[in-house]
């Protein structure tokens, strides 16, 4: 692979973090694998380095990932957080890490951007610049990779938590070493964390076979309403409130299902529309090849990777927001 400068960790980035001593941890709210494990991972490095951290979220870790280690750390107290910052004073970093944009610093974006330093660390192609000093590297596999990188330029050793916490960010956002993102040096990282300990079989357990019966039955009523379209190339799937209530599953449980019809082999895109207790629908894409959905979500004012997007509508049905994205998608495949 060509090297690319971004590549590189920004030298102004390893210095704030060497001069703090208080840092806090965001990311994006709705997080995933890779935005929790990425946030543990950090926190355990930055403490070996004698830091004091504070992992913030929005809500509480869904049950989905409640088998990460360190998942203590994470705080949703605000009045915490505020205290953080008071007690730190002018000595105080913040990171927003796997956050394409900071409206998914979600409803205290405005607090949290008024204290500086703000690093950002991302990995995502539609990236919109925010914060003081930002390291954004669309080559990377997830933020977890990055995150690694910088436990090696920070010179701390991984330990098993650590590792463990990369290895379920990266095997995540890859599809489990499937998706194009997926380079050499993703599955050389991959290897060290097998060597300091994780087992891959344990974290794919955890991972993929722990659902619940109300899931699968959620999962018949999303299939069921499978509708093809474009030569069978689009495939649309939906979740309302009513099959939440009706399978006694939760919307947590949904997660992994836009996979499904990516699966068939005349799909190019996948999407599975999400109807929230707010009115506002929640849209995920996964593509396969050369279709680029992040653009198409950008034109909805969200984003996310080339195969791997996402957007929020609100005020809209379901029915409304696929007509306008079977629109979207059929020009961005032609
Ligand atoms: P998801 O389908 O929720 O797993 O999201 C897939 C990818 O799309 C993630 O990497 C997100 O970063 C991105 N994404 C999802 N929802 C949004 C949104 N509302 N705004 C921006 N990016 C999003
Ligand atoms: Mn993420
Ligand atoms: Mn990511």
């Amino acid at each position: 692979m060509k090297e690319n400068p971004e590549r590189i960790i920004p030298e102004r980035l390893l210095a704030e973090i060497h001069g703090a001593t208080n840092i806090v941890l965001l990311t994006h709210s709705h997080p995933d694998g890779d935005a929790l494990g990425s946030l543990f991972a950090f926190a355990d490095i930055l403490e070996t380095l004698g830091k004091k951290v504070l992992c913030f979220l929005e809500e509480p870790v869904s049950h989905h990932y409640d088998f990460l280690p360190d998942i203590q750390r994470a705080n949703t107290s605000l009045q915490t957080f505020r205290q953080f910052v008071i007690d730190a004073g002018a000595d105080i970093l913040m990171v927003g890490l796997d956050c394409g944009d900071d409206d998914r610093l979600g409803k205290s974006k405005a607090e949290f951007l008024k204290i500086e330093p703000f690093l950002v660390i991302d990995h995502h192609r539609s990236h919109r610049t925010f914060g003081t000093i930002s390291w954004v590297d669309p080559c990377r596999s997830s933020t977890g990779e990055m995150i690694y990188e910088l436990a090696q330029a920070l010179n701390v050793p991984i330990s098993y938590n650590c590792a463990y916490n990369l290895y379920v960010a990266i095997c995540t956002d890859t599809g489990s070493f499937r998706y194009e993102c997926t380079t050499p040096r993703t599955m050389h990282i991959a290897a060290d964390l097998l060597d300091k300990g994780v087992r891959p079989e344990e974290v794919g357990s955890h991972l993929y076979d722990k659902y619940s019966v109300e899931r699968l039955k959620l999962m018949e009523m999303v299939l069921a309403t499978i509708n093809l379209c474009a030569q069978n190339q689009i495939a649309f799937m939906h979740v309302s409130g009513k099959m939440l209530k009706e399978s006694g599953a939760t919307i947590q449980d949904v997660e992994g299902f836009v996979d499904l019809p990516r699966s068939l082999h005349s799909v190019k895109v996948a999407v599975l529309l999400k109807e929230t207790s707010n009115g506002v629908v929640a849209v995920s894409m996964r593509a396969k090849g050369q279709c680029d959905v992040a653009a198409v979500a950008k034109g909805f004012d969200g984003g996310g990777h080339r195969n791997a997007a996402g957007f929020r509508c609100q005020g809209k049905t379901i029915q409304q927001v696929q007509q306008e994205l079977q629109d979207a998608l059929s020009r961005a495949l032609l």
